[in-house]
């Protein structure tokens, strides 16, 4: 007998509303200055996660916390095991926001909230998906766990804990990204700038320069606080500037001090074109007026270097792979004191065929100049599961079926838990049509993306657990 997947997801649809309502309502942003041990990337993630967890026990899975910070809700038995990964932490909400990022709203068919698209509406229409199988009871020879993690938007501590106390799993994927499938994703590194914090000698004394909420994350708010000799020219420049750039912003002054405000538009630092650095955009505008020592050195090399320039070519790091696509550079954060100097985080998403050592090396013969040091946080390689992979072909057909459109591979720079596995990709649950808001004010997630995610997740996990 055929199963009608759709059908089956729609007869779902408001339980699935009211949990995934109960879950965006809760505030999982990272907040390291109420971590403990108990949670270990503060109290919000830690209460999704169990919020999630609880919901699976209701429904009669078995459910695990591993450390607070990550989890599973597991079901079916056999030799192998597929892993659905998702996660319950979200980026802070930033600012520009028309309704409260965690008090859900639908309006014209679409759910407004902090997680609705990244990533707890897939994630949960992805559970749900799991929760049909086992509520019609279908043959299955192999056992699932859908894993919870609590830090994707940080550091991936989650799993690596995770992964260090369960077994990997054999194969599987995360809803986390888009639809027809990720099977390549880049690698993932930030570099970082520093520069010291000396300031005499201009016409202008830096105070502060701050910018970026995140690494992963083009910066929307900037602000620059200095002593002035010429503010009312800086000021007049400014509001020229602004007339001819694509962001808004305020100066205001007080006696010396001037205080300059740039907005620009937030989006997810794997393509920052999709955004406006309102960091770039501000170091840009001081970079015509004259700083002294590190300070001028700081907000010239951003103008140079960084500004409006998002495939790094002025740095000469520009590079394409044929199927991975090109490597991209965010500059996530910004900060200048004097007392603790300068700092550009700059993100990047590299291909297979580069490599981190060659980008340092790179940046620091460029910036040396401006007496920048170059650091480095945390790298993730690049990951490819080949096209002919039997899932790939399992959850492309499924894809191809439910929507008649055309399945191919893709490469994106976001990294996600996909890259986790040795067998693992993304799959959805943004379909070709969607608009991708992740990471930005008023994301929001359409109900019937979600319900047709939702009937894909379940025939595609059925498939690869028969
Ligand atoms: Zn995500
Ligand atoms: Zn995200």
């Amino acid at each position: 007998m055929a199963i009608d997947w759709k059908k089956e997801a729609e007869a779902r649809k408001d339980d699935f509303l009211k949990d995934l309502f109960m879950l965006l309502k809760i505030d999982s942003v990272r907040d390291d200055s109420k971590a403990s041990n108990d949670a270990p990337v503060g109290p919000g993630p830690k209460e999704a996660l169990e919020a999630f967890l609880a919901l699976g026990e209701k429904d009669g899975f078995i459910t695990k916390s591993t450390g607070n910070i990550a989890g599973h809700i597991e079901y079916g038995e056999g030799d192998e095991t597929m892993g659905v990964l998702a996660h319950v932490d979200v980026v802070p909400p930033g600012n520009g926001w028309d309704t409260d990022p965690f008090e859900p709203v639908i309006k014209d068919g679409k759910i407004y909230a902090r997680g609705s698209s990244d990533d707890k509406g897939p994630g949960m229409a992805a559970y749900y998906a799991i929760k049909m199988i086992k509520e019609m009871n279908l043959p299955i020879s192999k056992r699932i766990r859908f894993i919870i993690g609590t830090d994707e938007e940080s550091g991936w501590q989650c799993m690596d804990h995770y992964l260090s106390v369960e077994e990997e799993p054999d194969f599987g994927f995360s809803p986390d990204a888009n639809f027809p499938i990720i099977n390549g994703e880049k690698g993932n590194v930030s570099l970082y700038v520093n520069t010291k914090g000396t300031n005499k000698g201009g016409q202008n004394t830096l105070i502060s320069f701050d910018a970026g909420l995140r690494e992963n994350m083009v910066p929307r708010d900037a602000v620059a606080v200095f002593t002035s000799e010429e503010a009312d020219v800086i000021e007049k420049a400014f509001y020229d500037y602004v007339e001819s750039a694509p962001i808004s912003g305020t100066v205001s002054i007080d006696g010396d001090q001037v205080t300059i405000e740039v907005v620009g538009k937030s989006a997810h630092g794997m393509e920052p074109r999709g955004g406006v650095n309102g960091g770039t955009y501000l170091a840009t505008f001081l970079s015509n007026f004259s700083f002294g020592g590190d300070a001028q050195n700081y907000i010239q090399l951003i103008a140079e270097y960084i500004h409006e320039d998002s495939r790094a070519n002025k740095l000469s790091l520009d590079f394409v792979d044929e199927v991975m696509g090109d490597l991209t550079m965010n500059a996530g954060v910004f900060t200048f004191t004097p007392e603790d100097g300068g700092m550009v985080a700059l993100n990047f998403r590299y291909p297979r065929g580069m490599n981190v050592e060659s980008m340092e090396i790179q940046l620091d013969s460029k910036l040396a100049e401006y007496g920048a040091t170059i650091s480095r946080g945390g790298v993730k390689e690049p990951h490819y599961v080949p096209a002919d992979d039997p899932m790939v072909k399992t959850l492309l057909d499924v894809y191809a079926k439910h929507t008649g459109l055309e399945a191919h591979e893709q490469s994106i720079g976001g990294g996600t838990y996909g890259r986790l596995l040795k067998r693992g990709v993304a799959y959805g649950a943004m379909f070709p049509d969607s608009v991708d808001t992740m990471h930005q004010a008023n994301e929001f997630m359409a109900v019937d993306d979600l319900m047709k995610a939702m009937a894909i997740y379940a025939e595609a996990i059925y498939e690869l657990l028969k």
